[in-house]
């Protein structure tokens, strides 16, 4: 099969679709991939490094998508790739349709075939091409809340793991999921005092389990969040309800028992936020401050760290691309139901149930 891989040019994404070792996996089985030259620039890929994996480079994106049956990116097309997409191409990205109606009727239109990331899934219901984005996310939200607790920057002014004499900070986690887990287990290899709060009895179990001892685990409802938020230096938002927006778990009137400084991160901004005060921010200007709280609501946090995140989301998108290389997206999605259920438009036909219901489409 011949690959394209686009640079991506929505504002500051810096990932790349394709590594130079996924590069090296596909040529290995016959296929042909053509890069965009510098399309792995951001996240540290020279054009030489595909080069020497047995990619070929094309000098822009015209060319690329003009090439290619299979377009690898990694966000969803904006309007000026819309016209590069050509009927029967397939392309293997996050869509979001849902959130994108002129996306949804340009791929309608130009009858591709739209396999998103987001949906795949796996029969316990997982979504292993969103999981490493969580990750990426939720081992950030420490890192980036240690920053803020800064005085500088308008923090408590606390170091998150203390010093021998001194208490370290107290962090409390909302949602114990991909996101939650990877935040606790930075903030307690930094010696913090972490508490991860969660509805999910069964969840708190396991956590409490594997969790070092510096993690407790606290059911979440109103009355306990409320009993933490004079205590806790650093709050972490990171709470799911699949297909519905967040909770707003800290509300307004919320703010004013907690201490000056507190530091939140809502790693959930990007549904919606489980903090009421939360609108989304960007890398550019993260932060702003509401009654001497903190608030960082960046929406696309791994966007902060394209090396890490290239690296993260291709392990997980290259087993999938590789099936379709080799079978053909029909053969491919009919042996594998998880790629399957990925299929969102086919030829001019959506074919995913929540897009279809989003737009009151027949399928
Ligand atoms: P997940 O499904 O793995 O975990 C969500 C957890 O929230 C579950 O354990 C669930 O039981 C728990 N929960 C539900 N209601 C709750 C409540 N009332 N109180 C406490 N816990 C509750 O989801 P995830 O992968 O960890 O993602 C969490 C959020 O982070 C999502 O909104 C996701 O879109 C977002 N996210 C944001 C970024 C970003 O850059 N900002 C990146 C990745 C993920």
């Amino acid at each position: 099969m011949i690959i394209g891989v686009p640079k991506e040019i929505k504002n500051n994404e810096n990932r790349v679709a394709l590594t130079p070792a996924g590069t090296q996996e596909l040529v290995k089985r016959g296929h042909q991939v053509f890069v965009q030259a510098t399309a792995g620039e951001g996240s540290g890929f020279l054009d030489e490094d595909y080069v020497e994996s047995g990619a070929q480079i094309l000098p822009d994106i015209q060319s690329t998508y003009a090439k290619a049956e299979m377009i690898m990116k990694v966000k969803e097309p904006i309007e000026e790739e819309y016209e590069l997409i050509k009927e029967d191409q397939l392309v293997f990205t996050y869509f979001h349709f849902a959130a994108y109606e002129d996306l949804t009727k340009a791929m309608i239109k130009n009858k591709s075939i739209c396999l998103a990331y987001e949906t795949v899934e796996k029969p316990d219901r997982s979504l292993p091409l969103l999981v490493p984005m969580s990750e990426v996310a939720g081992r950030m939200s420490i890192q980036e809340g240690a920053k803020y607790l800064e005085k500088p920057l308008k923090g408590r002014g606390i170091l998150l793991g203390g010093v021998p004499g001194v208490r370290p900070a107290k962090v409390m986690i909302m949602g114990g999921g991909v996101v939650g887990t990877n935040a606790a287990k930075m903030a307690a290899g930094m010696g913090a005092d972490v508490t991860i709060m969660d509805v999910n009895l069964q969840r708190l179990r396991y956590l409490d389990d594997v969790m070092p001892a510096n993690v407790n685990t606290f059911m979440s409802n109103e009355y306990n969040i409320r009993e933490m938020l004079h205590r806790v230096d650093l709050i972490i938002g990171a709470v799911l309800i699949p297909g519905g927006k967040a909770p707003h778990l800290i509300t307004r009137d919320m703010l004013k028992e907690m201490r000056p400084g507190t530091v939140l991160v809502d790693v959930a901004v990007d549904q919606g936020g489980c903090i009421e005060t939360c609108k989304p921010t960007t890398h550019q200007d993260p932060t702003y401050i509401i009654d001497d709280v903190v608030h960082y609501c960046v929406a696309n946090m791994p966007g902060a760290v394209p090396y890490t995140s290239t690296l993260a989301l291709t392990n997980a998108t290259l087993p999938y691309a590789i099936q379709l290389a080799d079978k053909g997206w029909v053969k491919a999605c009919q042996e594998n139901r998880d790629l399957a259920l990925g299929l969102n438009v086919i030829k001019g036909d959506v074919v995913y149930d929540a897009v279809a219901e989003a737009y009151d489409l027949e399928h």
